[in-house]
């Protein structure tokens, strides 16, 4: 039966770090501020908008919100970026994603000022992660690391697979995997033999976005499984991407869902904040 990695637990530990890093900032002179653009009133954005902020009381961390109407144009939300990204009092600033069908969500992204960019989305700091250099990490890669490091089984030289490709979750977590010196295939939906790639993985990523995808064959027996999708099942329940109950039997650690890698996502945007904060002051 497998170990629960706890995202709970985890993240916990995370903020209480972020916490007295806080206190040392503002002990500094320095007011940590995270700026979180919303557009539109898409119900889950504005459930995770309201999370960011509560997570950011809750370390000391000023947020600053703004919630600008669905009809938004891009420049004028563009404009609204050039102000936060001008502004030396907001060291971080996050648009809340997806954004309604007028905007161009990349030329938006690119618009954040990589030195403010802790989503780590915008395409330098994506290029600086490609090629090892200091950048802001995507969050939710980053908390699948920091899950599968907590393990304390040795990343380097295991057999990782990644499902699904995308630019905020598949790539980067491939590319972090490979950083830790994993030899990493990525699946998608255009993989043949895809159940049995994942069978002979040594560490499972899951983030395709499909209720129970990963059946109990799938997991190689004494496997890591990170289980990044959020999905509700047949009766309307939060499940991940994973069979939980079918993959714990045969998995050596799993994370749940929920209580699991979306917390730790949420945690590593405060990590991020007060990396962007330090940087900028210098601290
Ligand atoms: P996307 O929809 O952007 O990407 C899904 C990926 O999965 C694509 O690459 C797609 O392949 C692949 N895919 C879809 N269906 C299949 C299939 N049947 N077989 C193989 N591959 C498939 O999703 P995201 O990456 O944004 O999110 C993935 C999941 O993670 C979602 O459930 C989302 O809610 C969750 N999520 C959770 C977060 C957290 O904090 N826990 C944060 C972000 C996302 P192709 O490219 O070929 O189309």
């Amino acid at each position: 039966m497998a170990q629960i990695i706890s995202g709970k637990e985890l993240a916990a530990r995370i903020k209480q770090r972020v916490s007295s890093q806080v206190e040392e900032l503002k002990a500094g002179g320095v007011n940590p501020c995270l700026a979180v653009v919303l557009v539109g009133d898409d119900p889950a954005s504005a459930v995770y908008v309201r999370g960011k902020e509560s997570d950011c009381r809750e370390c000391g961390i000023e947020s600053r919100m703004l919630h600008l109407p669905a009809d938004t144009t891009q420049d004028q939300l563009l404009e609204q970026l050039k102000q936060l990204a001008e502004d030396r009092s907001v060291h971080g600033i996050l648009v809340q994603l997806p954004l309604p069908a007028q905007i161009d969500e990349q030329a938006v992204i690119a618009a954040i000022p990589p030195e403010k960019d802790v989503d780590g989305f915008s395409p330098v700091n994506v290029g600086r992660m490609m090629i090892g250099e200091e950048c802001f990490l995507p969050c939710t890669p980053a908390g699948c690391i920091e899950m599968l490091k907590s393990t304390g089984m040795p990343i380097a030289g295991k057999r990782a697979v990644v499902l699904g490709r995308s630019n905020i979750v598949g790539k980067p977590a491939a590319m972090l995997l490979l950083r830790e010196n994993a030899t990493v295939t990525i699946c998608h939906s255009k993989t043949e033999n895809l159940a049995q790639l994942c069978a002979e993985a040594d560490i499972l990523v899951a983030a395709i976005g499909k209720a129970k995808f990963v059946t109990g064959d799938m997991v190689k027996p004494g496997a890591v499984v990170i289980d990044v999708g959020i999905n509700r099942d047949e009766n309307g329940k939060l499940c991940g991407d994973v069979d939980f109950a079918a993959a714990e039997q045969k998995a050596s650690f799993i994370t749940p869902v929920p209580g699991g890698v979306g917390l730790m996502t949420r945690a590593m945007l405060l990590v991020n904040t007060i990396q962007a904060a330090r940087r900028q002051t210098g601290r």
